[in-house]
């Protein structure tokens, strides 16, 4: 079959399916192959490879996924794109398509049902939802090798920066507790159709075997580094003496950043994630 990553051969299947883009699914589809060829190229996949793609959209990536792979998993939410996805992956033997919303998907029983090994995921993802996508596979320790994914380009460049930038946040340092962040190349909007209003990248996340640091808690440690940025022009106190669900006294709080050597007036981009990995370590003891 001719390679769907141009505007004609995409163009002519919508049209012959009569498929209507949703801007609510983040419809924007790849309509350049020389991209496709470097989002392959960059997510060093082997013959043994299971790959999960979220989104596959009319299988343009699917196809060369499923070229490459050993078997490929792929999930999509709307039902219209089924039947045109039965058509271009019907050579297709090593493609399970799961018509489901990748949210409320058992990523965990993929892993079960395709031996076991850990996934690698390449997807050009649906804006709307990409940090909660990217915060699922990690937080829910899914079996993962690497996560290769086309995003909005501010969002590339948040999972990427470190400490005292204005794009540092909760999304950098979820990112980078977990993996080892690389871009790949930038995506011009003309690559996409339809056109989306912003710029894209591609980038890889790399899965720590053993990360870097290691906090005692978790989920106790993303509570914190939550509400640290959740007042951006306030200081990192204030963020974590107001957080409700944190139940913290502002005096504890100035008391640990005191003993961490830091001025109360700290505000969260300054910390590094080892910082935040002590705080949350000496404030879950206070806590407990
Ligand atoms: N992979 C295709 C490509 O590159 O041309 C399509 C990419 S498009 C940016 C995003 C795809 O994700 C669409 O096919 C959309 O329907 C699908 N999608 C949106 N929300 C989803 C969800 N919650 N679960 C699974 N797929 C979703």
């Amino acid at each position: 079959m001719a390679t769907l990553g141009n505007r004609k051969n995409t163009a002519d299947i919508i049209q012959r399916h009569q498929f209507d883009f949703r801007k609510k699914y983040g419809q924007n589809f790849l309509i350049d192959n020389g991209i496709l060829e470097k989002i392959i190229e960059s997510a060093q996949i082997t013959r043994e490879d299971c790959i999960l793609e979220i989104g596959p959209g009319i299988g343009t990536m699917t196809q060369r996924l499923a070229e490459e792979a050993d078997e490929v998993v792929a999930v999509e939410i709307d039902k219209n794109l089924i039947p045109i996805l039965d058509e271009t992956l019907a050579g297709y033997e090593n493609v399970t398509i799961i018509n489901e919303d990748i949210l409320k998907v058992d990523v965990h029983r993929i892993v079960d049902e395709h031996g076991g090994k850990p996934l690698k995921v390449v997807a050009n993802l649906p804006y709307y939802i990409t940090t909660p996508i990217i915060m699922m596979l990690f937080e829910k320790h899914v079996p993962l090798h690497s996560v290769t994914v086309m995003v909005q380009k501010e969002v590339a460049d948040r999972m990427q920066v470190g400490p005292g930038t204005k794009d540092y946040g909760a999304l950098s340092l979820a990112v980078q507790y977990y993996a080892k962040p690389e871009l790949i190349t930038k995506v011009p909007a003309a690559c996409f159709m339809p056109r989306p209003n912003v710029d894209s990248a591609v980038i890889r996340l790399t899965r720590y075997e053993e990360p870097p640091v290691k906090a005692d808690d978790e989920e106790w440690l993303f509570a914190v580094i939550r509400a640290s940025f959740n007042q951006r022009r306030k200081t990192l106190a204030n963020g974590l003496a107001n957080a409700g669900n944190l139940a913290l006294g502002r005096q504890q709080v100035e008391e640990t950043l005191a003993g961490m050597g830091l001025p109360v007036t700290v505000r969260g981009e300054a910390l590094t994630l080892e910082q935040f990995c002590i705080l949350s370590n000496r404030l879950l003891k206070i806590r407990a």
